[in-house]
């Protein structure tokens, strides 16, 4: 299935314990390729209730025939509804498989998993039960420890991980990394490296791509540092960034806003609003040193929780919060599902 040579294992675990996170992004080492940018296509959006339409994105490199999946909240309804939007233009049926299948069995490498909240797993539990290809899930130690005790254990769903009760049937490989450490992702051209993020009362996280000297930052979950009892993951990160937005290397990133501004922070629950979005982008831009560092980088606002009040469009009210408070002239997309977003 692959028709890719893998360069580098750029695993820098040692550096990042001795000299901290934001100076071994930094000092990652450059890899052969040329570099290029990102494409993304939403496969679900929202950060609730609908079923058919929950946290997932497929992403690759620019060049590559594959793609990483980052959650997968709703992953084969998401297909379906990328497809009819004419995303994957270079996929058909093959193989005797649908194009659906196709996309999933052959372009699929792996899975990001942010944290192990249903919204963003149960796209992946029930896709399960067909051949998924042994592919790896990438997370942090704690996610997929859930993974396997809460959902794989044969009685909540099969053991189709490859660890806990028995017999696991292997149909995922659950792969552990630890934050701080560069990793190559099989079959495409991306590394990556995963940082916590606080999500209420559980670990979440982040995971930055890289492609040459190309970077995407994927945020799983998160509410703010103010809120989260004198934590500074999101301070950590962006400290981390800092150098990359300043050569604008960073070509996007994708974050939670999960609730209007009218929501309290008492009601937010490891959530961001808008308010508190743009207050941490802020953030962004001071570690920066540059007021004008953000302008034009494409940040991807997904998770908006929907409502099924009548007259109520929380994800309108989202948008246009965001829009109004956006003084850091930063380009906000609410992708819907099925969008392809380039990221030259
Ligand atoms: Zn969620
Ligand atoms: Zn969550």
């Amino acid at each position: 299935m692959s028709h890719l040579v893998r360069r580098f294992v750029s695993v820098l675990g040692t550096c990042c314990l001795a000299t901290g996170l934001a100076l071994c992004v930094a000092q990652a080492p450059a890899r052969a390729e040329t570099s290029g940018g990102f494409e993304l296509v939403a496969l679900g959006v929202r950060g609730g209730l609908d079923d058919s339409n929950l946290s997932s994105y497929l992403i690759r490199a620019q060049g590559d025939a594959h793609y990483l999946a980052l959650d997968a909240g709703t992953l084969l309804p998401g297909i379906d509804r990328a497809l009819a939007r004419g995303a994957f233009a270079d996929a058909g049926p093959a193989g005797g498989d649908t194009a659906q299948g196709h996309v999933f069995h052959d372009l699929i490498a792996g899975y990001f998993i942010s944290h192990a909240h249903l919204d963003h797993v149960a796209g992946l539990l029930i896709a399960a039960t067909d051949d998924t290809g042994h592919k790896p899930v990438y997370g942090l130690p704690s996610t997929l420890q859930v993974l396997s005790d809460d959902y794989f254990n044969w009685q909540a769903w099969p053991n189709f991980g490859d660890r806990g009760a028995k017999p696991a049937l292997g149909r995922y490989r659950l792969t552990e990394t630890a934050p701080g450490q560069w990793f190559d992702i099989p079959d495409t051209t991306l590394s990556a490296q995963v940082y916590p993020l606080w999500h209420d009362r559980i670990t979440s996280s982040m995971i930055l791509l890289r492609h040459g000297d190309a970077y995407f930052a994927y945020f799983g979950d998160t509410g703010p540092d103010a809120l989260s009892g004198g934590g500074h993951h999101l301070a950590d990160i962006w400290q981390a960034l800092a150098p990359l937005v300043r050569r604008h290397a960073l070509k996007g990133l994708l974050i939670e806003a999960s609730y209007p501004n009218e929501v309290t922070d008492a009601q937010l629950f490891g959530h961001l609003t808008p308010a508190w979005l743009e207050r941490e982008l802020g953030a962004l831009a001071e570690a920066s040193s540059d007021p004008e560092a953000l302008k034009g980088l494409k940040v991807l606002v997904g998770h908006t929780k929907p409502s099924l009040k009548a007259g109520r469009d929380p994800r309108s009210q989202i948008a246009a919060q965001l829009q109004a408070g956006n003084r850091l002239g930063v380009h906000f997309i609410l992708p819907t599902q099925g969008q392809q977003v380039e990221m030259p």
